[in-house]
């Protein structure tokens, strides 16, 4: 499996819990207000979403599916 090239230091909270930034392939993709997501490639002007998006979307379920889990891991026995 080939995943996105992603950058792990060019991904960054910007010290605002509902602001968020990755940089898939290349496009910096933002999220804010918990559900808005902006990329600035031709995809997304477009139709308004793009697989940058989409992928950053992806990340940020696995984070939060992961932080639940570590959460229901340290509060149970
Ligand atoms: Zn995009």
């Amino acid at each position: 499996m080939i995943g996105p090239r992603i950058s792990k230091s060019a991904m960054r909270d910007a010290g605002k819990k509902n602001r968020a930034e990755y940089l898939i392939d290349g496009f910096r993709v933002s999220f804010q207000h918990q559900a808005e997501w902006r990329c600035a490639c031709r995809e997304f002007t477009a139709a308004g979403t793009c697989r940058h998006t989409r992928e950053a979307s992806g990340m940020r379920e696995a984070q939060a599916l992961i932080r639940r889990r570590l959460a229901t891991r340290s509060s149970g026995n």
